[in-house]
């Protein structure tokens, strides 16, 4: 049995590293960008999630996350973030980077969390810097679109998020390579592996030596780089895996 095997294999992590995506969020209610009910197949991604285009248009973007931004702010950790920050108290991971800017590992109890794309719960004035919560921008949208910064007046508020055509956090990045160059083992998760460099991570943790273990709804280009894959879904296989895993002892 594939949950099996990668328990074993994760028994015997002295320096895991988690790797999500979209997908471990999905059973929280947060669509996702690719797959089935995707949310790109309801919008153009380069409509709406480039910053040349935000810059042009902020309304068009705060318009989309207007209607995005309640199921986001809301949502809760599912099992899936929870037996992560389960397998990280019980030392079986040491991290987990993820491209999702949900903050719902944190909200799980996860403590060494690497967002490579930003956090969405922060917004961020272009013009004086100001940051304010999200969720008090998001409450202004019904009476003013796009929203205005309350220090300047500035109309370009934008979620501390990575969009299309900007740089990711180097800090972010190299924090993720290192622990991919450690990892003995790594466990990815809900991820369509196709946007890098998030996609170069277990490439790199691969070749330093750690075990892949993929955990996805459906076939990724990386598959036939893991040690074992378990195509399922991530609220109900990390559950199994974590409990199995902490079972076999290790940590
Ligand atoms: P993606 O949308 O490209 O891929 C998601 C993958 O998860 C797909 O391969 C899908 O088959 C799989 N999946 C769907 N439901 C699943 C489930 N229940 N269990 C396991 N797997 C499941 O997502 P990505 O690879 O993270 O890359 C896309 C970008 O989308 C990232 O840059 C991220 O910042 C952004 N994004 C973030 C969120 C979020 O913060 N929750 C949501 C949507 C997109
Ligand atoms: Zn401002």
């Amino acid at each position: 049995m594939s949950v099996e095997r990668a328990a074993e294999i994760l028994a015997s992590a002295a320096q895991g590293v988690a790797l999500t995506g979209a997908g471990i969020s999905a059973e929280s209610g947060i669509p996702t960008f690719r797959g089935e009910g995707g949310l790109w197949t309801q919008y153009d991604p380069v409509k709406v999630a480039t910053i040349e285009r935000f810059r042009e248009d902020p309304r068009a973007y705060w318009t989309v996350a207007r209607e995005r931004g309640p199921a986001v702010l809301s949502a809760e950790p599912n099992p899936g973030h929870l037996a992560l920050a389960g397998l990280e108290q019980s030392g079986h991971l040491v991290a987990v980077v993820t491209q999702n800017t949900d903050g719902l590992h944190q909200d799980a109890g996860s403590d060494r969390v690497i967002e490579l794309h930003g956090s969405g719960r922060t917004v961020q004035c272009l013009d004086c810097g100001t940051r304010e919560s999200r969720r008090d921008v998001q409450g202004r949208l019904e009476f003013q679109m796009p929203p205005r910064c309350r220090i300047c007046g500035g109309m370009f508020l934008k979620p501390t998020v990575v969009l299309f055509g900007e740089p990711m956090p180097v800090d972010a990045v190299e924090e993720a390579l290192a622990l991919a160059r450690r990892a003995d083992v790594m466990l990815v998760v809900g991820t369509s592996l196709v946007v890098y460099p998030a996609a170069d991570i277990p490439v790199v943790a691969s070749r330093a030596g750690a075990a892949i273990i993929i955990v996805n709804a459906e076939p990724t280009p990386m598959d036939g780089l893991a040690a074992v894959v378990i195509h399922g879904r991530a609220g109900e296989v990390l559950p199994e895996l974590a409990y199995r895993a902490l079972m076999s002892g290790g940590g």
